[in-house]
């Protein structure tokens, strides 16, 4: 890849399916790679670099070849934001977009035009976090529970992307999916930590879903039990179920 190009792998519009900014419109930069495999992940085509970014436009389906520069995406974002008011934000996500954070950094540093930045990340590279958060208003992170992604545990990751975020004024909340086979304890000690590293910060037990189906892999009597258990430690622990997979839509 030619230096200071990056993978691209999607730009979309469409309702923003999790979190604080659930039902609110927006146009998605997805960045191809990660350097997690967590078992739930519901972006598989999204873990690799790929040969072409695809570009879902008012007239259809367009294709253009990676890598793009920097000028390149800014372009074709800007192409696309002007013909699809109104938006709330640009939601970068992946992937994991901290894989390719100088990219990102020199795409969002000319960047043209004032949509708000929201990046969406599985906190897990704080070094590479503090290089883009001058440009960044809002961050998503994850609590990835070993006991549910199969990776190892990345509670310290986890603590210096929550401090980092914070203390650069970054609105930020945090997502922690869980299925039945979530462990209570790795629950409690990702709410404590959001709650210690990130105070104001809510956060949201996402009950994750079967790969191809709305269907939850979580019972009512587990999510309530979880969210108990959460609800201790921190004082703003919510519940929702990913909107873009109850609406069946990106
Ligand atoms: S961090 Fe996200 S994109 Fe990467 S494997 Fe996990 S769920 Fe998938």
């Amino acid at each position: 890849m030619p230096a200071g190009s990056g993978n691209v792998s999607e730009l979309f519009v469409s309702f923003q399916g999790e979190g604080v900014h659930a039902g609110r419109r927006q146009l998605f930069v997805r960045l191809g790679g990660c350097p997690l495999r967590c078992r739930y992940c519901d972006e598989p085509e999204s873990l690799v670099p790929v040969a072409e970014c695809r570009i879902l436009g008012p007239d259809g389906t367009r294709r253009r070849a990676n890598p793009l520069t920097p000028a390149a995406l800014d372009a074709e974002v800007s192409a696309l934001a002007g013909a699809a008011p109104p938006l709330h934000a640009l939601a970068v996500t992946g992937g994991e977009p901290l894989a390719q954070a100088d990219f990102l950094a020199s795409w969002l540093a000319l960047r043209s035009g004032s949509l708000p930045v929201l990046l969406e990340t599985a906190g897990v590279l704080p070094a590479r976090l503090g290089r883009v958060l001058p440009w960044i208003a809002i961050v998503s992170f994850d609590v990835k529970c070993p006991s549910n992604t199969g990776e190892r545990a990345r509670w310290d990751e986890h603590e210096a992307c929550f401090r980092t975020a914070t203390a650069a004024g970054c609105e930020v909340y945090v997502k922690m999916p869980v299925d039945e086979g979530t462990a209570p304890e790795e629950v409690e000690r990702g709410a404590r930590l959001v709650a210690e590293a990130a105070p104001g910060a809510p956060l949201f037990l996402t009950p994750l879903t079967e790969p191809t189906t709305p269907r939850l892999t979580i019972g009512a009597e587990r999510l309530e039990r979880l969210h108990a258990v959460a609800s201790r430690v921190h004082p703003d622990a919510r519940v929702l179920p990913q909107l873009h997979k109850v609406l069946g839509i990106q």
